[in-house]
């Protein structure tokens, strides 16, 4: 080990300009080193204990923060004198929203009382005098002045001082006891704040440096490719190469990662080993699934759920029992008539969820009802009692990475229950509120195991050690940052003291910090930027234009992967089933599409169905079928309907409508408002049905709603008619097939026909020699249909004079055979007869057809 510095010989100069083999050499001397993030400190830890061959003690390497408070308690413990309570930064913020609140409730959010936290420590850290005259000029900040006014006076009161007032009182300390010699490592430049504490440190005979990097020793080059695909080539072709060379660790600066995260992690995943790269991206604490699910337990009502509420609540692998339940939860949740609500009654849920999810609504059933207000010490039970109740988390076994994410939410509970002082008694709404900022604020990366890529944003790779560097997007853009002053500090100010994104000089000051920092803590560095993003053309950052041209190997050869044939037939048989669920549906989608077929009743998938308000359009087309089956139930023929008076009609169509919407309204499912709505509209639908019915020729009913088995092809289709009627005159038969929308072409002629039932129920019997589509809609009743020659139905189209019904019937025949044919075969093609059928497809994103 070279020792290129001395600690002794150093004079006491602000800054040095070290190698790393100083850092670990004066850690061997028993400096201290501070750092300005805790990630840093226990870096060099690692860095120090990997670089002697012999175990050694642990150096005294701390972040910035546990320094401070070590002087401060060390102090007054040492004076036996009580301290004032130094606030966390979770307890800052809840005064700032109940300052806020008070103010502003109407645009109380996280980001804002965030930014107003945030205002607030770089005011402390550039030591700005809020009774300045300049607070005044703009409305933001003299709204800012009154905040921070409130917010110290609630300090006093409580007896608690924020970190930074922290440390003014450090630096009143009169005998401190402090280490021999400090190096501040990893600060840019000293807030005029730390500058104090320099000078404090200075004055009580502690040697205080400012370690800087020295001159690069690495190669560095720019990179400029034509867009971000060719920038993440090369990239990949880099670290392919590196690793093959055994190089490690690498560093990937990503200066937007917040915004690429999800996307590049995927990148990763594709090209590497999880054990190969890790991604520093600390997340707030909610966007992890487990914590979004214990804190929808928590907000859980026992009155009302939306749909969406429900979803999560069934499906949530963090419940009691999940594991057992799976399947009939996912049935419950595709297919129950509760899930077409867009809100769902609590009580109604865990009754039905009774027969179909038993363990699920026991555990629901005995939820505890929260108090209306409560203590923190209380809401926290109360809180946890609830998370108990459910069973959470499950009893799935935890991952590692799950096992962090659980014992962090459960400090969160801790830090919930430290804010009891600053509170006496909250509502429920006002306690899940506090626990949820604190959730949402709460930044959390779980901690993996050291890997050879390690990918990070700017501010995580100020101070990385590595034997290589990428840094991308080194646009002009990013680097150096653009100015982005704080909107509660008069700009003058900011101005005048250079706080941070006020001045371009500092920004770029601190780029040059940065980049130097990089170049000197990595053998190798490339800086890239894509010279197109989107439609954006980009410029290189000002920084980076010197550096000589870094040529990108060819690729890697596991970057080209081996092509590979595939031939796909598209064709799956039907082994001995004859009898297939699906009724006509099933030949009108081979018809449509033999994928959409294959989908939806070979692998019997469906969408989930969206909630909607009131009644869905399915259960408003199956009322209307029974209202009308319920009609021609009472009335057996026409001569039935011509003797009631239009009184007697409307009172038998009220009565039918009751009946009809009866369960519905049993069931809570229809307010009274819908409840209206819908009658209504049933009323309008049955009486333009009614005109229609008298203006026909005489006829009886001779079906309804008949159930019946039919073979076509290879298959037996269950099917159900709606209505069949004979014809008094003629003797002939009519089919009536109801509908909420008439098809938009008629399959009388069609090869494959779309809409094939009533083709189908024609075959049934020799006698039908009319088909009708009846579409009730919009208050009105609209025919259409086909008859053979001589029909004397109105509104009913007759065959073409060159057409026979016998040979209609027969190509009928012919090609629902045809099509049956096809679904047994498994014939499963994604090829719709027309490309506007895709639009409305519930399978898109299964067959993956691009159209
Ligand atoms: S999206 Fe088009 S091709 Fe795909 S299944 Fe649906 S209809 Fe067929």
């Amino acid at each position: 080990m070279l020792f290129k510095l001395s600690l002794d010989k150093l004079s006491q100069t602000a800054t040095i300009s070290f190698y790393m083999d100083d850092l670990l050499s004066w850690l061997d001397q028993g400096a201290t080193i501070i750092t300005p993030t805790t990630r840093l400190a226990q870096e060099i830890h690692h860095f120090y204990l990997q670089s002697w061959s012999k175990p050694r003690p642990a150096p005294t390497c701390v972040s910035y923060t546990t320094f401070i408070r070590d002087i401060y308690h060390t102090h007054y413990t040492a004076q036996n004198k009580a301290c004032f309570y130094v606030l966390s930064a979770h307890h800052r913020r809840f005064i700032w929203r109940n300052i806020l609140q008070k103010s502003i409730p109407q645009n109380l959010n996280v980001s804002l009382i965030k930014e107003i936290d945030e205002t607030w420590r770089h005011a402390q850290q550039w030591l700005i005098d809020f009774n300045h005259p300049d607070f005044l000029l703009t409305t933001q900040t003299a709204q800012y002045q009154q905040w921070v006014q409130a917010f110290t006076h609630q300090l006093h009161q409580i007896n608690a001082l924020t970190f930074e007032q922290m440390i003014e009182h450090v630096l009143a300390i009169q005998n401190p006891r402090l280490p021999k010699q400090l190096i501040w490592y990893g600060f840019d430049e000293l807030t005029p704040l730390q500058t104090l504490l320099h000078q404090f440190l200075l004055k009580h005979h502690t040697y205080s440096w400012q370690a800087t990097p020295p001159a690069s020793q690495s190669s560095t080059w720019q990179c400029m490719t034509k867009d971000e695909y060719t920038e993440r080539e090369a990239l990949l072709v880099w670290l392919k190469d590196l690793r093959h060379q055994g190089i490690q660790p690498i560093n990937v600066v990503i200066p937007d990662l917040t915004q690429q995260f999800a996307g590049l992690k995927r990148w990763f995943s594709q090209h590497f080993k999880e054990a190969e790269f890790t991604f520093f991206h600390a997340q707030p604490l909610d966007t992890y699934p487990l914590v979004a699910h214990a804190l929808h337990y928590l907000k859980l009502s026992k009155h009302t759920l939306s749909h969406h509420k429900v979803n999560l609540l069934v499906s949530s692998p963090y419940i009691k029992h999940a594991d057992v339940e799976f399947l009939a939860r996912a049935e419950f949740l595709q297919h129950h008539a509760l899930m077409e609500s867009p809100f769902i009654s609590f009580v109604h849920l865990v009754q039905e969820l009774t027969m179909h999810a038993p363990l699920l609504a026991e555990v629901l059933q005995n939820l505890t009802a929260y108090p209306a207000y409560a203590s923190i010490n209380e809401w926290v039970t109360l809180f946890l009692e609830r998370l108990e109740q459910l069973g959470f988390p499950g009893e799935q076994a935890f991952s590692s990475v799950q096992y962090q994410i659980y014992q962090r939410l459960q400090t969160v509970f801790n830090e919930f229950q430290s804010l009891h002082f600053l509170t006496s008694k909250l509502s429920f709404k006002e306690a899940i509120a506090t626990l949820e900022n604190l959730i949402q604020t709460t930044l959390f990366q779980p901690q993996t195991l050291q890997t050879p890529i390690q990918i990070m944003s700017l501010s995580e790779a100020n101070n990385g050690f590595g034997q290589a560097m990428w840094v991308m997007n080194m646009t002009d853009d990013n680097v150096p940052r653009k100015l982005k002053p704080l909107t509660f500090i008069p700009f003058s100010l900011q101005k005048k003291y250079g706080m941070p994104y006020a001045l371009i000089e500092q920004e770029l000051i601190q780029a040059q910090n940065m980049l130097k920092r990089f170049a000197s803590f990595n053998q190798q560095c490339v800086f890239s930027y894509a010279k197109l993003t989107a439609e954006k053309l980009n410029l290189p950052s000002p920084l980076i234009r010197h550096l000589p041209n870094f040529i990108p190997k060819p690729g890697h050869k596991s970057l080209q992967p081996a092509l590979e044939t595939y031939q796909e037939t598209y064709q799956y048989p039907l082994t001995d089933q004859k009898t297939t669920k699906g009724g006509t549906r099933l030949l009108a989608n081979q018809a449509m599409c033999p994928f959409k077929a294959f989908a939806a009743h070979r692998l019997h998938l469906s969408k989930p169905k969206p909630p909607i308000d009131g009644l869905s359009f399915a259960k408003r087309g199956q009322l209307m079928h029974k209202a009308m089956e319920l009609i021609w139930r009472t009335l057996p023929n026409q001569a039935a309907l011509n003797a009631l008076s239009a009184s007697a009609i409307t009172a038998l169509i009220t009565q039918i409508i009751e009946r009809v919407l009866a369960p519905f309204k049993a069931q809570k499912i229809l307010t009274d408002t819908l409840y209206e709505v819908e009658a209504a509209r049933l009323s309008r639908l049955m009486h333009a049905a009614i005109i229609w019915e008298k203006t026909r020729p005489p006829f009886k009913i001779k079906a309804l709603e008949a159930q019946s088995v039919i073979d076509v092809g290879a298959l037996q289709l269950n099917v159900r008619l709606d209505r069949l009627d004979v014809c008094l005159t003629t003797g002939k038969y009519l089919i009536i097939d109801y509908k909420s929308t008439l098809p938009t072409t008629m399959p009388w002629r069609e090869i494959r026909p779309k809409e094939p039932q009533l083709l189908l129920y024609a075959l049934l019997d020799n006698r039908i020699e009319t088909l009708l589509f009846a579409e009730l809609n919009a208050g009105s009743f609209t025919p259409k249909g086909l008859c053979n020659h001589g029909n004397i139905d109105t509104d009913i189209t007759s065959i073409k004079k060159d057409e026979n019904w016998a040979n209609l019937r027969d190509t009928w025949q012919q090609s629902l055979t045809k099509l049956a044919h096809e679904f047994k075969a498994g014939v499963c093609r994604p090829e719709p007869t027309q490309s506007t059928l895709c639009q409305s497809c519930e399978f898109k994103s299964l067959c993956r057809i691009t159209t």
